[in-house]
């Protein structure tokens, strides 16, 4: 499973690039930055206390359940989870 804290620029990214395969699904934490974070995918500076994503990739097909990470690093201020909305 991928993790990664993300800029909403890299959000909106894998969020396209996630819907292109169908065995593959987001799960996506929005909420504030708990301490000062680099974006996992463009290296953006992400300040303590202004807006970041908590993205996972599950597969189908994965063995190990999802658990959620999330609030370790976000202040979470909604989620979006397939199959629970
Ligand atoms: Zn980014």
């Amino acid at each position: 499973m991928t993790r990664k804290i993300l800029c909403s620029k890299c959000e909106e990214e894998i969020r396209k690039i996630v819907a292109k395969f169908p065995d593959e699904k987001l799960v996506d934490f929005v909420g504030l930055a708990l301490e000062d974070f680099i974006c996992d995918d463009c290296g953006v500076e992400i300040p303590k206390g202004t807006m970041c994503y908590a993205i996972s990739i599950l597969s189908n097909g994965m063995r190990q359940p999802y658990q959620k990470w999330e609030h370790k690093f976000i202040d979470i201020i909604y989620s979006r989870i397939p199959n629970e909305e």
